[in-house]
């Protein structure tokens, strides 16, 4: 099979994507008192209503609506105020009502959009740049088709089998606690070109959610699940070929691998005169490969009708403005903020807000600095040291972890003070995790301090120079990459300790 970079050359892919959120922070289901929790013993949270037994009528639940126009409102969409509830009629034992309450053509939030801010290694994957705004790096423009409410289904346990699978498995079990639970289902255009651009929407639209406070948007325990459609088509065409639904992408590394790998697939079969087929299919991330679930239902096979307990919705102007002015500051606002008032690049500003921690503890940094022109070498600690140490120890969290702001301040300060070097500034950052102790502490403890004297460092450079006389001869030559050599030779004669701009001045003055 044909690598990704490859395929892409001669095909286009069209990538469009579902994704469930469980609105988790409500208190109670969708349409009835059932308290919501996760991991509560089975079949202890349900009433006549979820279990849809003979005459229980549903009622809404407000919250619900409330949070869906936040969604909504927060991804651009407008909101419908006429809407209403269908009933989506399938037989299968985690769902006892015989169908599940959904919305029809019309849903509470249609026609929004995200732009995404596509950079580094991720923009590689797009071959025809749109409008690339400088090297390597461009903005997509990503439909969101509609934001709809439904219901979720009960929990599935087949036990026997194989790691839960209903395969090989002797019986299942059947938890309703979770039939009900109000879900939000957003729907995108098929704008989206690349795994990574798929990537990225996941995460800016979980930082949306996470912000807004609706979900807690655990892709590991299912609160958000994104389903990817793809099809490809020539380059040029512009016609869409079948496309395939994947399923089972519980992480953003999954969705990136599936739809990376669902697209070689495809590419291959059309490329060998194959068919592809409509069909819904499972990622087995590691077999590395997609499955065939089920050759795919037709929207009629569901029996689609209005749902006769619930009456249409009349969203009134009022409740729209009422839920408008509990919109938080949003990510992209936050990182528009930081760009006006801290003076930091657009890549520094979208970094620091992917995080609402590292985010919050920027500006409990910035409220203790009280200096601007801290906001850089903050924003650099955060985004290089602080993300690649959260991110290489997996599940720690930042204010559990001994840096404090104002520990934070403090080493910065010494570095914009050349107090220390940069290269000491990441020793004394580890050292503060490691030994939970201040920076000035570690800094005298080990007595460390950069060397900004001339004299000092004068002598390191002439020993350096008078070492490797064939090396100062080819710099003076002209190979003058080897400034890089002298500028280590002299950093480690002083141990890490040496002013590199300092160092660097005097080789200047010296080979020049
Ligand atoms: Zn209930």
């Amino acid at each position: 099979m044909k690598k990704l970079e490859e395929v892409l050359q001669d095909w286009e892919a069209v990538i469009g994507l579902e994704v469930h959120a469980e609105l988790t922070t409500l208190e109670t289901k969708m349409f009835c008192g059932c308290k919501l929790e996760y991991g509560a013993d089975p079949n202890t949270h349900t009433c006549p209503v979820c279990l849809g037994l003979p005459g229980a009528l549903p009622v809404p639940n407000k919250a619900a609506i409330e949070s869906i126009v936040l969604a909504g409102l927060a991804t651009n969409c407008d909101i419908e105020k006429r809407s209403m509830f269908y009933r989506k009629n399938y037989m299968y034992p985690d769902m006892s009502k015989n169908f599940q309450t959904t919305q029809g053509p019309v849903a509470f939030c249609m026609r929004g959009w995200l732009d995404l801010e596509v950079d580094g290694p991720a923009a590689k994957e797009r071959i025809d740049l749109p409008e690339a705004t400088e090297a390597g790096s461009y903005t997509a423009h990503i439909g969101i088709t509609r934001i709809h409410m439904e219901e979720d289904a009960g929990k599935m346990n087949h036990i026997g089998g194989s790691e839960g699978r209903i395969a090989g498995a002797t019986h299942s079990l059947v938890d309703y606690n979770r039939c009900g639970t109000p879900l939000i289902e957003l729907v995108t255009e098929p704008d989206l070109r690349t795994p990574e651009e798929a990537r990225l929407f996941m995460q800016k639209l979980r930082q949306i959610y996470l912000t807004l406070g609706i979900s807690d948007c655990s892709m590991e325990e299912g609160s958000l699940r994104c389903d990817g459609n793809v099809s490809l088509r020539r380059r040029g065409a512009t016609g869409l070929g079948t496309k395939t639904e994947l399923k089972n992408m519980n992480s953003f590394k999954n969705l990136h691998d599936g739809l990376a790998f669902e697209i070689c697939r495809q590419a291959e079969v059309l490329e060998e005169g194959g068919i592809i087929y409509q069909e819904t299919r499972h990622w087995d991330p590691s077999a590395k490969r997609t499955i065939v679930m089920r050759v795919k239902e037709t929207a009629d096979d569901y029996r689609l009708f209005p749902e006769p307990d619930l009456a249409p919705y009349d969203l009134s102007d009022g409740f729209i403005e009422r839920v408008r002015a509990k919109l938080p500051e949003l990510p992209d606002q936050k990182a528009a903020r930081y760009e006006a008032d801290f003076g930091l690049s657009a890549y520094d500003a979208r970094h620091l807000v992917e995080h609402r921690s590292t985010s919050s503890f920027f500006e409990e940094c910035m409220a203790q600095a009280s200096d601007q022109a801290l906001a850089k070498p903050l924003a650099n600690l955060i985004i290089n040291d602080v993300t690649g140490y959260l991110n290489a120890n997996d599940g720690v969290e930042l204010a559990a972890t001994p840096l404090t702001p104002a520990r934070a301040v403090a080493l910065v300060k010494l570095l914009a003070e050349d107090a220390v070097s940069s290269k000491q500034a990441k020793e004394v950052f580890a050292a503060i995790i490691d030994e939970d102790k201040d920076p000035a502490a570690i800094v005298e403890e080990r007595g460390m301090k950069q060397v900004s004297d001339t004299g000092a460092i004068e002598a390191v450079v002439d020993k350096v120079l008078a070492d490797n006389p064939d090396k100062v001869e080819q710099y003076r030559a002209g190979k003058t990459g080897l400034i890089g050599f002298f500028v280590g030779q002299c950093m480690k004669e002083m141990r890490g300790a040496g002013n590199p701009k300092v160092i660097n001045e005097l080789l200047a003055q010296k080979l020049g």
